[in-house]
């Protein structure tokens, strides 16, 4: 499994997960389409879906030119109503129940998050060559803790020592510390959520959606590799990693 960021954070996110046979699923469409073409080598038929989180611009942008491109778009009820397509043919709905969406070879289930958006989602997402990844981004916390996970991508937002430091300082108002807090993951929280999962089987974890302003990326990487002894990452446009799978390389 290969794993491509296109882009990661507040300006944009979008993930691609190819398998061995050529399958891409999508995990976001925040960007210009364009870019995605581009990544996909115009192949479009490649691609067999794409599970959208929320219906926030960085992470739903390009979803009506997904649509139309024929792309099947998972989301949420709330999500779709929200961006206007939940009528849209190419469009699948995870239910109340949270039922599970197939895509090729790729299987999704989908849990509520907490943040500002009609109806947030993270995803578990389930490949044979992946194993089991955990999607996590734009939520404060999460309450559940997940078994037999083998890939994680984890929202790292911001440190709460620079956002303070900030508002002190004059730079940063408040009420945007106050949104921040309240919408998006802390290292701390990220940490914490880390350490309530059993880890073991963990070959990979991938920081995503980190602030421009409020991270520090090569902090964020070492602290979260040193706490968990796992290969970390951050997420940054253009970063591929080839063995993105369910046995350590
Ligand atoms: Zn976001
Ligand atoms: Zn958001």
């Amino acid at each position: 499994m290969r794993l491509t960021v296109i882009n990661s954070g507040s300006s944009g996110n979008c993930y691609l997960l190819e398998s061995s046979t050529g399958e891409i699923l999508m995990v976001e469409c925040g960007v210009r389409f364009q870019q995605v073409l581009q990544a996909v080598g115009f192949k479009v038929n490649k691609i067999v879906g794409c599970a959208l989180t929320h219906n926030h611009k960085d992470h739903s942008k390009a979803v009506h030119e997904v649509l139309s491109s024929g792309i099947k778009v998972a989301a949420s009820d709330g999500t779709l109503n929200a961006e206007g397509v939940r009528v849209h043919h190419n469009a699948v709905s995870f239910n109340s129940n949270r039922n599970m969406v197939c895509f090729g070879e790729f299987s999704i289930k989908a849990f509520d998050v907490n943040h500002d958006a009609a109806e947030p989602l993270g995803f578990l997402i389930r490949h044979k060559e992946l194993g089991t990844m955990l999607f996590l981004t734009d939520t404060y916390y999460c309450q559940y803790t997940f078994p037999g996970l083998t890939n994680i991508m984890i929202e790292a937002n911001y440190c709460e020592q620079i956002l303070r430091d900030k508002v002190a300082a004059g730079v940063s108002p408040k009420f945007l510390r106050d949104r921040v807090i309240q919408s998006h993951m802390s290292l701390r929280t990220c940490k914490e959520l880390l350490q309530a999962n059993d880890l073991s089987k963990v070959n990979n974890i991938v920081l995503i959606h980190l602030s421009d302003s409020n991270s520090h990326a090569g902090r964020f990487e070492k602290e979260v590799q040193e706490m968990t002894g796992k290969k970390t990452y951050v997420a940054i446009p253009g970063l591929v990693i080839e063995n993105f799978g369910s046995v350590p390389f």
